[in-house]
């Protein structure tokens, strides 16, 4: 079944305030079953730091994130430092809490939920962090580490060590290491690690916050390896975050695209890679190296002007419009909705979007 959004024939009906549209499920239109997670009008909102003494404007470091992922999906989740996939990621295992929105988790609204309430959802909903020496406690042997998740929920201390010693071997380490501890190991192994650990309480959704970005080139590819074998063999649904679109192209089947706390397009890779619809999609699309040194030389690039502006201070309009080489009269003053572009179910917030 077909997505039935209306598309919009001209700028200002796509220019109402992200939030108020309705939303296609582009799970149940492909498909027609419900997604795993459900993201609504996603919020969050830090306090700005005080400049002499005077309090600064709130920070939205994320404003207005919809979108779905299915069960045995993989979602890229890419953008520049400081647009708020981070962020983002954190506050869907309730790392974070929300300013506002929801997220739904098996058809189950756990935006509010009590830890008490969140423990039976909480062992699904697990996070892979990206310095993995950061996220594992130096002074707790590998089987405390991976075991902890499992005591948390109930188990013995036993089978939680069992448990532990099965879970390094599918991750490519052996038992041996059970007793060692996070700085015996490289940065690649102690990833794997962080891998154990989120597997350990079965978990049908792991968030991936830039998992590999940390680790020499050399292991990444064996890390992401590994990240897809034991999609395959489990069953896995993974939120990737990354700033490399060369590993979110390799690893996903959809990639939505943040710009200033918002998603600017999101859809399958193939339609969003083979012919990007935002400006701001085809600009770090024009980056990404080619493996053919011909086509490498004879390609176009685009160059953003400046940086990102502060999203505590966000630009009128459409946020982009600063940096857009396409940018009109009316991008300054009108907010672009993400609506559906092209004949797919993909998404784009932008006036004037490509639709080749
Ligand atoms: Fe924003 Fe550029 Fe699209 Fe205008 S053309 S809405 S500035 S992305």
């Amino acid at each position: 079944m077909k997505p039935t959004l209306p598309k919009s024939a001209h700028p200002s009906a796509r220019s109402r305030e992200a939030g108020t549209a309705p939303v296609v499920d582009p799970v149940a239109a492909a498909g027609g079953t419900a997604p795993l997670l459900s993201v609504r009008d996603l919020v969050k909102t830090f306090p700005g730091r005080r400049v002499l003494g005077r309090p600064a404007a709130p920070v939205r470091a994320v404003d207005g994130v919809d979108f779905e992922l299915a069960a045995g999906e993989t979602l890229g989740l890419v953008g520049e430092s400081g647009c708020g996939k981070s962020t983002t990621g954190r506050m869907l295992v309730r790392l974070l809490e929300p300013t506002a929105g929801t997220v739904e988790f098996d058809g189950q609204d756990i935006t509010h939920l009590s830890p008490r309430r969140l423990r039976p959802t909480r062992r699904h909903l697990q996070i892979i962090f990206q310095d993995p020496y950061a996220s594992l406690n130096p002074r707790q042997t590998v089987a405390r580490i991976i075991a902890e998740p499992l005591l948390v929920q109930g188990s013995t201390a036993g089978a939680a060590r069992d448990k532990a010693a099965e879970l390094l071997e599918l991750v490519g380490l052996g038992a041996q290491h059970l007793d060692r501890h996070p700085h015996q190991f490289s940065g690649g192994q102690a990833q794997r690690i962080g891998i154990a650990r989120a597997l350990a309480t079965g978990p049908r959704l792991i968030v991936a916050d830039e998992p590999v970005s940390a680790l020499d080139v050399s292991v990444q590819a064996q890390v992401v390896n590994l990240m897809e074998r034991l999609r395959h063999e489990l069953g896995l649904s993974f939120l990737f975050i990354a700033h490399d679109l060369s590993v979110v192209k390799r690893v996903c089947d959809r990639v939505a695209v943040m710009y200033l706390g918002r998603i600017v397009e999101i859809g399958d890779k193939r339609e969003v890679y083979g012919a990007p619809a935002h400006p701001y999609t085809r600009a770090l699309l024009s980056a990404v190296p080619l493996p053919d040194p011909a086509a490498e030389r004879h390609r176009e690039r685009i160059l953003l002007l400046g940086d990102p502006p502060s999203p505590a201070a966000p630009p009128s309009g459409c946020s982009f419009h600063p940096r857009c080489p396409k940018a009109r009269d009316v991008c300054r003053t009108e907010r672009p909705l993400l609506d559906i572009v092209g004949p797919g179910a993909r998404k784009a917030a932008c006036h004037f979007p490509e639709t080749a």
